[in-house]
């Protein structure tokens, strides 16, 4: 039976593990945290994720809140008038399949109890990289998905697939419950401030039940890169709802009733968004493949971060379950590493660079993409859609010429 170890048990490292474990595999995991640390800690991350990720997770059965997590049925999308009150731009569109986000304090203790459940070792600790090395000499392959963790930074920057080497947001998060529900339908509620930063909120399952997570992007040195005197989570809340008063009137009168869900549903932060090389090589010479976030780091703008781990998570799975089936004892060598990555890479690639593209302001022909679909229905609809599967944004979303034939096309029909 082949022996793998995955360090860090978060949205890929658990995902891979249970996946791993149900198929029979010897696999033990190594984690910093406790399930009651993780419970008890702070908010981590807005985790909503679409049908395609959380189809994954429906596949090994771990979908343990499909019945308690409200839905997100939908993308809604605003631009405020800069010159007075109102918007410029606004549109909504349903998902074809719902979206979920589960705070990931109610998820990962849930998920590190089914590992053990399956027979998973867990080992509670910081892994270091004299435990890799350990781990190295005795499981078949070592999995690193660590996260923003810093064992990741074994692994090779890579300047290619990297343009940005500095935070492009600040990023705050914070978990309310009383929030007026918008018309229609539940959605994200993408608001674009241009030279400001960009505020979603959509509904969100934590620890005390349903609840609503506002997601604050701010642009570095401007107006919303304002939490580093925020002391308490009181003063937290009070700065989110000043914003939205500041800004986007219109979701400052959803809160007039808002409270933190707890102390710790709060989080602020910055980090450059970082892909990094997949194979890390431990001083002895072993090798080490690097999942999720510890490889492709993504800003949060188009919160796509958790579904790219899951997805990676899938490729890994099916990897090493055809590897198994396929090369019987062959080594989990470089060239096998590196082609899993690539896997998922010809997927990643595409989110990579529609999220990067989200963090510069938006060029001309992006506005007239995003103004249209206010008149085009189908548009919208495949902009919501997109969330799910980015590819689909490409090329038209990042070629002025392509996204004129698009829209022609469009308008002609
Ligand atoms: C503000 C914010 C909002 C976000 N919103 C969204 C969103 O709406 N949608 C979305 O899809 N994504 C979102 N994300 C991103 C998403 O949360 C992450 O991409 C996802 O959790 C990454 O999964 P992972 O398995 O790579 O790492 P993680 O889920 O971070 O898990 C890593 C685990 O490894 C552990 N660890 C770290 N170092 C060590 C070590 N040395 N030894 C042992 N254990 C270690 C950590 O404690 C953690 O438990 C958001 C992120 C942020 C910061």
């Amino acid at each position: 039976m082949k022996r793998i170890t995955i360090v860090g048990g978060g949205q890929s490292g658990l995902q891979l593990g249970i996946g791993l474990l149900q198929k029979g595999y010897d696999v033990k995991m190594i984690q910093d945290r406790t399930a009651g640390e993780i419970a008890n800690g702070r908010v981590t991350s807005s985790q909503c994720q679409f049908d395609a990720a959380l189809t994954l997770e429906r596949d090994l059965g771990i979908n343990f809140w499909e019945d308690d997590c409200p839905p997100v049925e939908g993308i809604s999308f605003s631009v405020p008038n800069p010159e007075g009150p109102g918007k410029v731009i606004e549109w909504s569109s349903r998902l074809d399949q719902k979206a979920q986000s589960i705070d990931q304090r109610v998820k990962m203790p849930r998920w590190l109890a089914e590992f053990e459940r399956l027979g998973g070792k867990l080992i509670i600790t910081q892994a270091d990289i004299p435990m890799l090395e350990v781990e190295a000499k005795s499981a078949d392959l070592v999995i690193v998905a660590s996260g923003k963790g810093d064992i990741g930074k074994l692994f090779e920057r890579d300047a290619e697939r990297s343009p940005f080497d500095a935070p492009q947001r600040a990023l705050a998060l914070t978990y309310v419950h009383g929030m007026t529900p918008r018309d229609n339908f539940s959605a994200v509620s993408f608001n674009l401030i241009p030279g400001v930063g960009e505020y979603f909120v959509f509904p969100a399952l934590t620890k005390s039940g349903p609840c609503e997570i506002m997601v604050f992007e701010g642009v570095p040195g401007g107006p919303m890169d304002c939490w580093r005197n925020v002391k308490t989570p009181a003063e937290h809340l009070a700065q989110s709802k000043d914003i939205l008063s500041t800004f986007l009137p219109w979701e400052a009168d959803r809160c007039r009733n808002i409270e933190l869900t707890d102390e710790d549903g709060i989080l602020a932060g910055r980090f450059p968004p970082t892909v990094r090389k997949p194979v890390g090589t431990l001083p002895s010479g072993a090798l080490v493949l690097g999942m999720g976030d510890a490889v492709c780091l993504n800003d949060p703008i188009t919160g796509q971060g958790a579904n790219n781990a899951a997805k990676a998570a899938g490729v890994y799975l099916d990897a090493i379950l055809r590897h198994g089936e396929q090369h019987g004892d062959h080594p989990f060598d470089a060239a096998w590493m590196q082609a899993t990555f690539e896997r998922f890479w010809q997927y990643a690639q595409w989110v990579v660079r529609w999220t990067n593209m989200m963090l510069l302001p938006p060029p001309p022909f992006v506005l007239d993409i995003m103004g249209s679909a206010q008149v085009l229905p189908g548009l919208a609809h495949r902009i919501a859609n997109g969330f799910d599967d980015p590819r689909d944004f490409f090329p038209w979303f990042a070629d002025p010429t392509a996204a004129q034939e698009y829209l022609t096309s469009l308008q002609a029909a």
